[in-house]
């Protein structure tokens, strides 16, 4: 066969060569050891907590090796694409502080481009021209039928499924052959004629995973689809090759490609990149674990972060605990430094899928929450309403002093820092009465069992007479009050003699904090009152008389 014939048969508008896209996409010039790596989403207008995971150790080997972290878009699968979906992934990871050196957005340096795979169709196919002139690429017209006709050929003789040696049966066309169906319309594939041998093994290794021999591939395997597209496979070679990514960090269920990727590389005169191939994350289930699913798992979600208004710094910590598990020694030790100044070590990644530990997340996340200061918080509290929580972010953006006293009350008790907030939504949880507007404002009645209504209603009454809103003294006051009443001031006396009175402080403290905030417990009242007002508070216990002391 005259290979040459052939390809131009195939490619008669391809005039480009392998040299010079070499010289198009020239090696990089960066110090030893720089390593260049990507993140290569598809945009599906989804993006996995995985994605998020991969995007940051291909980010952080990058950076801290004085390299390049590039944006790959993998659009090949046009069904799959979603309007805007570039856009949704640079924006995201922008919110998690990771940014792209170069890809396909405005301002990027472009000798490397175009960055996404729709835009590349010439490139790929200079390569397979060049790949079929070397008789290592051919077209294939099998039809679906007769592709099963295969398979099952291949079930009833216990031998390996797939496209290749033997079976491979457009192998052999003539040119002739192949001419005539070109001149017929039939729709082809383009494979790659492997020169793999069964029964060859081939070295993997990997920082992770250390070496694993896999059997060579002996497949066939398609290089471009009908519609000229290339497979993932092809364009992995290609790009990475091109793009100069000299350090593949992809997801494992890409391991058991690496054989054809290798050879790939090869028949294509590449050199191959390192790889490391990454564990999923896991969620337990029963006795056993399982992949975290789009489907079934919101958490499987960056989104879902967001949504909860998890900081993105927290997410990226606890991120980066799974990837190192040494990262948490670091830190304690290294208080005053930044995860940017964690040097993160591929060897030390986890062979199999870490687990995903909510709880941990939230720890983390305290942990993290309560080394913002109050201003701080203000403002990421403030960028997380804006988009999910109107209430809150009208309150803020209205009267930001008051907003402010809110945060220092949850934040301090006293001078102890307190971390009990994990992520924004958890204040409407936990501090309603604070941030939920009134009439959404639930309160909790079980005092109402504990006391009669005319015993709240004294209370209330009283209380309403004077609130101590500018009181230095709130809870001496509210002892005055409480004697008055019949409620003894100290605690310890009250309880050597209980029948003498109606209660004691405690109680009047009790059902003055559950009217006002709906809650038993919460920070200092006083500071509460003062945050939201004379008004406000005037009306929750107006309401607070009208449901419960009725
Ligand atoms: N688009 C591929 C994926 O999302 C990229 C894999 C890779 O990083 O090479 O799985």
């Amino acid at each position: 066969m005259d290979y040459n014939k052939l390809a131009e048969l195939i490619f008669p508008d391809i005039k480009g060569t392998v040299g010079e896209l070499e010289e198009r996409f020239p090696k990089r010039d960066l110090p030893d050891g720089a390593k260049v790596t990507r993140f290569a989403p598809s945009p599906t207008g989804y993006m996995h907590i995985g994605g998020l995971y991969a995007a940051m150790i291909s980010r952080k080997i990058a950076k801290q090796s004085g390299g390049v972290f590039y944006l790959r878009i993998e659009d090949t699968d046009k069904k799959r694409e979603v309007e805007d979906g570039v856009n949704e992934i640079i924006n995201s990871l922008k919110k998690f502080g990771l940014e792209f050196d170069e890809g396909p957005f405005e301002g990027s340096p472009d000798v490397y481009a175009p960055y996404k795979q729709s835009e590349r169709k010439e490139i790929y196919q200079i390569c397979v021209k060049a790949l079929m002139k070397k008789g290592l690429a051919y077209p294939c017209f099998a039809t679906p039928e007769e592709l099963d006709a295969i398979r099952a050929e291949q079930e009833k003789l216990k031998v390996d499924i797939g496209y290749y040696g033997e079976y491979a049966i457009a192998r052999n066309y003539t040119y002739e052959e192949i001419e005539e169906k070109i001149k017929a319309g039939m729709p082809y594939v383009v494979r790659l004629k492997s020169p793999g041998v069964a029964g060859n093994y081939v070295r993997y290794t990997d920082d992770i995973r250390g070496d694993i021999d896999m059997p060579e591939n002996i497949m066939d395997v398609v290089l471009l689809k009908s519609d000229g597209i290339p497979t993932y496979h092809f364009a992995h070679a290609v790009d990475d090759h091109f793009m100069r990514t000299n350090q593949v960090i992809r997801g494992d269920e890409w391991l058991a490609s690496y054989p054809l990727h290798k050879q790939l590389f090869e028949v294509c005169g590449f050199e191959q990149p390192e790889y490391v191939h990454i564990s999923p994350i896991m969620k337990a289930e029963g006795n056993g674990k399982r992949k975290l699913s789009k489907r079934k798992d919101p958490e499987a979600a960056v989104g879902f972060y967001q949504e909860q208004g998890y900081p993105a710094e927290s997410v990226l910590e606890y991120l980066m605990t799974i990837a190192n598990s040494n990262y948490e020694e670091w830190h304690a030790a290294n208080q005053d430094k930044s995860i940017d100044d964690f040097v993160l070590s591929l060897s030390k990644m986890p062979v199999s899928g870490a687990l995903f530990d909510m709880v941990k997340l939230n720890d983390v996340s305290k942990e993290m929450i309560s080394t913002f200061d109050a201003d701080t918080c203000y403002d990421k509290i403030m960028d997380w309403a804006d988009e999910y929580d109107k209430n809150l972010y009208e309150f803020g953006t209205k009267d930001k002093e008051s907003f402010i006293k809110t945060i220092e009350l949850w934040k301090m008790s006293g001078n102890k820092v307190r971390k009990d907030v994990a992520k924004w939504s958890d204040l409407t949880e936990m501090f309603d009465y604070l941030y939920v507007p009134d009439d959404a404002l639930k309160f909790d009645y079980e005092v109402d069992e504990k006391y009669t209504k005319e015993q709240l209603a004294e209370v209330i009454n009283e209380y309403k007479k004077d609130m101590f809103l500018t009181s230095e003294n709130w809870f001496a006051d509210m002892k005055v009050m409480g004697e008055k009443l019949g409620y003894c001031p100290n605690v310890k006396e009250y309880k050597k003699a209980p029948e003498q009175y109606k209660g004691s402080i405690t109680d009047i403290c009790t059902i003055v904090r559950v009217a006002v905030t709906g809650k038993k417990n919460s920070p200092d009242l006083f500071t509460i009152m003062s945050v939201i007002g004379k008004d406000r508070t005037e009306a929750r216990l107006n309401r607070f008389m009208e449901e419960a002391c009725k």
